[in-house]
Order: C-alpha cells, then sequence, then structure tokens
C-alpha cells in the first residue's frame, strides 16, 4: 500500500452528492444476498494452552474474570488495562491484586506479538514494524503521523490470496489468517509506541486502515470481531470515521460487514474500468464484474450513511488512458463515492510504473468533470518501501518460486 497523505480536488462545477439515502436501488433489489455471521462465536481463544485475552469479545472477557470468583470491577480494571492502557503483560497491572495477576499469568496471555524489525524512514519518520506471531510466522504493520494525528496500517493476514498484479504482499506466499488477538495486538502495540513517545498527550487521535497485509474480508470473522472492540466504548471507543476496512472487492462480504452494523468506513480498492482490465490486474476478483462490486459498495454506503472510497492505483499504460480516465469518473458518480487515486509504489523492483506529475495532473483533468471529490495519496516512507509486504518479503524469504513450466 501506499499512505495518506492526501490532496484533494474539488469540481466546484459539479453537483454534490447530497443526502446518500437518495440512492434507492438496495443490493437486495440486484440479488445480492446478505448473510448475517454472528461475531461471539468461540473460536482460536486458547491457543498454546492460554486464552489470548484479546482474542475475547467484551462479553467473553467479563465471563472469563468472573470465573475467577472476581467481582465485576475486576472486569473493567483488566479491560481498562488491554485497551486504555495499552499493557503489554499482567506485571504492569499494578492495581489487581498480586494473586490474580499470577493466577491470569498462569491462564492466559495478554499479546502474542514481538517486535522483531523495526525501519523509520529518514524523510518523514513512517516506522513499518516487523512482528513475530510466535508460531514461526510474522506481518508487518506501519505507523505513519501527519502532525498530530496518527495513522495504523493493519494487517489482516499473513500474506494474502489474491495475487493482485502490482501488490508486494502478493508476491509472498498465503499463510493463514490472523487471529482477532492478533489485528488488535497490532494496534495496541503501536498506540503505545505513540503514547511512549508523546507523554504530554494521554491519547492521540488515530485512524486505523485494513491496508496492510492480507485482504480483510477474506478473514471476516476475526475482522468483525475486532472491529467491535474497536467500536466498543470500553474497548477503543472509534467511530467509522476512524476505522478504514479496504478490500479488492467482494461483493457478498461488503454487503455481509454493511448489515453486521459496525462503525467503520468502506474503501474498495477498484483499480480498473473494464472487466477484462480487472481481470488482468486483480484476477483473483475477476469473478465479480465491476458492475456487481459497485451495486456492493453502494449497498455499503447506503446502509451505513458513509461514502465508499474507490481506490485506483495508477499503473502507466495499464489502466491511465484517457477512456479510463473518462470510464472512472463516470463509475466515481454511480454512488456515493470519493475517488482515491494512488500513484503505484514500486517497491526494491517494480514491474511497473505510475505517472509522472503532467501525466497525473492530465489524468486528473479528465476526471475533474465527473467525479465530485477527488484525493490523491502522496507515498510515505519511500526510502523504507513503506508498501505492506516488502519488509516481510525481504526478511523471510518467503517468495514465491517461478510459476511450473517457467
Ligand atoms: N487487500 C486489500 C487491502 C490491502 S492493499 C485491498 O486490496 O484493498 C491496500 C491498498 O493498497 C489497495 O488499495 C491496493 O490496491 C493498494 N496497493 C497495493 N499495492 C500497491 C502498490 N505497489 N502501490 C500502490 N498501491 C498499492
Amino acid at each position: 500500500m501506499v499512505f495518506p497523505e492526501s490532496y484533494t480536488y474539488h469540481n466546484n462545477n459539479c453537483r454534490r452528492h447530497g443526502k446518500i439515502s437518495w440512492f434507492g436501488v438496495l443490493a437486495h433489489g440486484i440479488g445480492l444476498r446478505v448473510t448475517f455471521m454472528h461475531h461471539n462465536a468461540h473460536h482460536g481463544i486458547v491457543r498454546n494452552g492460554k486464552t489470548h485475552l484479546r482474542d475475547l469479545s467484551l462479553d467473553q472477557l467479563s465471563e472469563f474474570v468472573s470465573g475467577f470468583g472476581e467481582p465485576p470491577y475486576r472486569y473493567r480494571q483488566l479491560v481498562s488495562w488491554l485497551y486504555e492502557k495499552l499493557a503489554g503483560d499482567f506485571q504492569e497491572m499494578t492495581d489487581l491484586p498480586l494473586r490474580l495477576r499470577e493466577q491470569l499469568a498462569h491462564h492466559a496471555r495478554v499479546t502474542s506479538l514481538r517486535a522483531t524489525t523495526v525501519q523509520v524512514s529518514q524523510i518523514d519518520g513512517t516506522r513499518k514494524f516487523l512482528f513475530d506471531l510466535g508460531d514461526g510466522k510474522s506481518i508487518e504493520s506501519v505507523l505513519m503521523r501527519h502532525g498530530q494525528r496518527v495513522t495504523l496500517c493493519i494487517s489482516s493476514q499473513v500474506g494474502c490470496p489474491m495475487d493482485c498484479l502490482f501488490c508486494q504482499t502478493s508476491k509472498g506466499v498465503f499463510q493463514r489468517n490472523l487471529k482477532c488477538g492478533e489485528i488488535l495486538d497490532q494496534i495496541c502495540h503501536l498506540k503505545r509506541v505513540c503514547r511512549d513517545e508523546d507523554e504530554a498527550k494521554k491519547s492521540h487521535p488515530v485512524n486505523i486502515v485494513f491496508m496492510g497485509m492480507g485482504e480483510p474480508l477474506l478473514n471476516y470473522r476475526s475482522l468483525v470481531h475486532a472491529i467491535r472492540t474497536l467500536n466498543a466504548p470500553e474497548g477503543f471507543d472509534m467511530g467509522s470515521k476512524r476505522i478504514t476496512v479496504s478490500t479488492s472487492g467482494l461483493p457478498r462480504r461488503m454487503c455481509n460487514l454493511a448489515d453486521a452494523g459496525l462503525r467503520c468506513s468502506l474503501a474498495l480498492s477498484l483499480n480498473a474500468t473494464t472487466d477484462s482490465d480487472r481481470r488482468r490486474l486483480m484476477p483473483a476478483v475477476s469473478k465479480y464484474p465491476i458492475k456487481e462490486t459497485i451495486d456492493a459498495a453502494r449497498y455499503f454506503a447506503e446502509t451505513s450513511g458513509r461514502r465508499v472510497t474507490l481506490e485506483y492505483v495508477l499503473l502507466r499504460g495499464e489502466n491511465t488512458s484517457d477512456e479510463d480516465a473518462r470510464r472512472l469518473g463516470k463509475i466515481s458518480r454511480q454512488g456515493p463515492f470519493k475517488l482515491n487515486l494512488i500513484p503505484y509504489n514500486p517497491g526494491p523492483e517494480g514491474e511497473y510504473e505510475t505517472l509522472d506529475e503532467d501525466e497525473l495532473q492530465r489524468f486528473i483533468q479528465l476526471l475533474l468533470p465527473y467525479a465530485p471529490t477527488l484525493t490523491v495519496r502522496r507515498s510515505k516512507g519511500p526510502d523504507i518501501f513503506a508498501a505492506c509486504g516488502q519488509l516481510w518479503n525481504q526478511s523471510l524469504g518467503y517468495k514465491k518460486g517461478p510459476a511450473e513450466g517457467t
């Protein structure tokens, strides 16, 4: 991914979307089936004989504490240590009796992540963390600052099965989904880094983007579970403006997410304006025509009341023709959408090129008559190849070999 220091272009001549409720066409009407998934399924909670506390929903955590014969206020103390004070182990929880801390440490764990590498950009201070998951696997997360604002780019899977041609993560082998606790641990770890650096401030406005390694909607249960804790007042108490799930576009799951009633925003990685180009660049989603994907994005916007971002990575000569610009502009009017153009981040061995400044301006000028609001993301951490997946690839040698027969 690249990181969102954005420049906004407004087309004042163009009618802005008013309230989005005028988009009457619901996914039901176009045959998208919606299946609600329960968030509190007990799955993967006990690992290596210990309960990982951030794998538990808050209801489960409350049950877990009362299982020790403790009064309800102990749950409130523990939850505050986990999500407000961002504890890394039980020893820090000094207002819990020593006996309880020892019991908890015997049966449970606070975190399962260990940062093994941190790369810091000399240009803008962006930091990329490689976390060891304790089972020989690892993931990356990125911390970016824009003045007082902090953005955390979080992974949802170890590797990614989507095989998008331009993405660094897809150069490695997909290994597994992350547990809910492993998702929340990334956030706690990075928030703690911010807090330790800036002790004067009690809390920072933090944005969370699921734009790290993996396809979040393929790890739907853990994702939903994690967002519930992010939303919960006793958890992180974060609203939809601050949480963005980015997807390569799985229409059914986009509708599921809309119906789950979470507070989060959605970004759709469109990246092509024709089905054949999308099939070439993003083969794993080729079975979903753009129309079906856009219908699902519109359904999300309609249901959540939030505009969906259409992300578009600019790959010179692949998806950047004048016709692409016009088609993209038209697609961006098919719902309450905002457009985000992303210059391609080449990484160490980029196979593609992005547009130079003149070409980018031309593309924008062609889009502006159609697109109500358009932002261009600027890469953060260019000197550390801050696109997710690169440090992971380099460190572990998980690169895919050449395809058989080639
Ligand atoms: N699988 C999810 C989330 C991870 S990718 C998704 O596809 O949305 C997050 C964003 O980074 C996506 O918009 C993706 O298109 C973009 N991206 C991936 N590789 C990139 C690269 N090399 N340069 C610029 N953007 C990239």
